[in-house]
């Protein structure tokens, strides 16, 4: 997966041309540095090590010989929406052994860490929370690849809908075990009879259940009156210990970044997943081609802490730009280390950007055509994506809508005063206006349009595309 983004190649390329080669590889498997350097050379690309390359892997064992550590299993709770998914979290974090630390996290962080007891030892699950609507079907399959396990909860009176099958084929794309969680069953009066049915229809999926021989483990809960969650967890942890997940703890951190939001007293806050390493207060972040020291850490329950081991959730600020979701970061303990491997990243692989809104729209100029610029901004990565990868196709002919600008954080006066050179109007998703923007919006005459979900946003932007709102309306 890292390498088909390296490369600019879809990753099916890459494993098909490694099926060639005789070589069978699932996307998210660890490859060593001769079968690296067969594929680089192919697209003519020259692969340079970093010193100390230690990589691990979810699915594979760790090719690294150091000493590796036991690190707790990230998991990602999906399904068909009303089925229970919120309700399943909110009784999983309150079952915790040490309630203390649930903390003060709101759900905007996007990730919950747990403890639980389990063969007498308290062990920790760390949840990636992600939003339910379907709009975020992208955001969901992210989770799911940052994750070591999924839960898929159905509803016993309702069983596979679209969203269920859906996401049996992202957790499946993400290469990670499901356990499934028969949710409701204080619903029915026949728990076993409705189980058994939907066992049955699961198969269809290729989910067999443990007990017919498969490798599903599927468990009946009821989230609401708070049944069979312990035996939930135990199976959790009976899957995640089957992968034996390990990490490096003495190297420098590496991971990926989750999320970003800008607010105006915190600046730039970055959420980030560690996946290797130790990270301390004070070590040089070097994200895409940005750096800064670590000034400020704080953990998914919301403490401030001063260092974080592999499988933690953190938020760091002082970042000066915006990462995107998924960019991976290393940490480095000296500055000139960092600065380093920023020139090597940058003489090497004239590191690809993601291409965030533009690969969505093409825009070239023609005659008679209307052109309409706006600039988005959104309050975190995760939403200015989420709009970028829903934008309506279908188009009015004669219409152009041009993003001129998709940026994270509030409306700023630069992104008026860029409005007024590009002759943009402004639509703000879910954020809010630096005081001077505002005024100077008015006096310029710049159009700001507010938005609070999702679909009000696509509706607008496919509104304009069809030529049913004008400049002025
Ligand atoms: P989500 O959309 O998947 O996150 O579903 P929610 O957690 O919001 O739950 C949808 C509805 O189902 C809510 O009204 C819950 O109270 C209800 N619900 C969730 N779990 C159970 C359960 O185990 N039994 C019953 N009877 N209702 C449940």
């Amino acid at each position: 997966e890292e390498l088909s983004t390296l490369l600019l190649t879809p990753k099916n390329e890459i494993i098909k041309s490694l099926l060639l080669k005789g070589i069978s590889v699932t996307p998210n498997q660890l490859i060593n540095e001769d079968i690296i350097q067969q594929i680089a050379d192919e697209y003519e690309t020259k692969i340079i090590t970093e010193p100390k390359p230690i990589i691990t892997t979810k699915t594979s064992k760790p090719i690294s010989t150091s000493a590796q550590t036991q690190r707790p299993p990230i998991v990602t709770i999906i399904g068909h929406v009303n089925h229970g998914k919120t309700t399943l979290l909110h009784k999983i974090r309150n079952s915790q052994t040490n309630q203390k630390e649930a903390g003060g996290i709101t759900q905007k962080i996007g990730a919950y860490e747990t403890i639980f007891e389990h063969k007498g030892e308290n062990r920790k699950i760390v949840f990636l929370d992600t939003p339910g609507h379907e709009t975020f079907s992208s955001t969901r399959s992210k989770s799911l690849s940052n994750s070591d396990l999924a839960i898929l909860v159905i509803a016993i009176d309702d069983g596979i809908k679209a969203q269920t099958i859906e996401s049996i084929k992202q957790a499946k794309d993400a290469n990670i075990p499901i356990v499934v969680a028969i949710n409701k069953v204080d619903k029915t009066d026949s728990i076993k009879a409705n189980t058994e049915r939907l066992k049955t229809q699961l198969a269809e999926y290729n989910l067999i259940p443990e007990e017919w021989g498969g490798d599903t483990s599927m468990v009946a809960v009821s989230a609401s009156q708070e049944y069979g969650i312990k035996e939930l967890i135990d199976n959790i942890f009976l899957r995640t210990d089957m992968l034996d997940l390990r990490a490096n703890p003495t190297c420098e951190a590496k991971g990926i970044v989750l999320e970003t939001n800008i607010n105006k007293t915190k600046g730039i806050t970055t959420l980030i997943l560690v996946q290797e390493g130790t990270l301390h207060i004070g070590e040089t972040i070097v994200i895409g081609d940005t750096w800064s020291k670590i000034k400020n850490m704080v953990d998914a329950s919301g403490k401030t802490t001063l260092v974080a081991t592999a499988s933690s959730v953190i938020t760091i600020q002082g970042l000066l730009t915006t990462p995107h979701t998924e960019t991976h970061f290393s940490c480095f303990r000296k500055v000139k280390d960092a600065i380093e491997f920023i020139k090597m990243k940058k003489t090497n692989t004239d590191f690809p950007k993601t291409p965030l809104v533009s690969a969505t729209h093409s825009f070239i100029k023609q005659e008679n055509k209307t052109e309409i610029n706006v600039i988005i901004k959104a309050e975190s990565q995760g939403l200015l994506e989420a709009v970028a990868l829903n934008i309506p196709t279908q188009k009015h002919p004669n219409v152009n809508v041009r993003i001129t600008k998709a940026s994270v954080g509030y409306v700023t006066e630069t992104d008026v005063e860029f409005a007024i050179t590009s002759k943009s109007e402004i639509l703000a998703f879910n954020t809010t206006y630096a005081p001077e923007a505002k005024k100077l919006a008015n006096k310029k005459n710049i159009i700001i349009k507010d938005f609070k979900v999702i679909y009000d946003i696509l509706n607008y932007i496919s509104a304009l595309e069809n030529g049913n709102k004008s400049r002025n309306e």
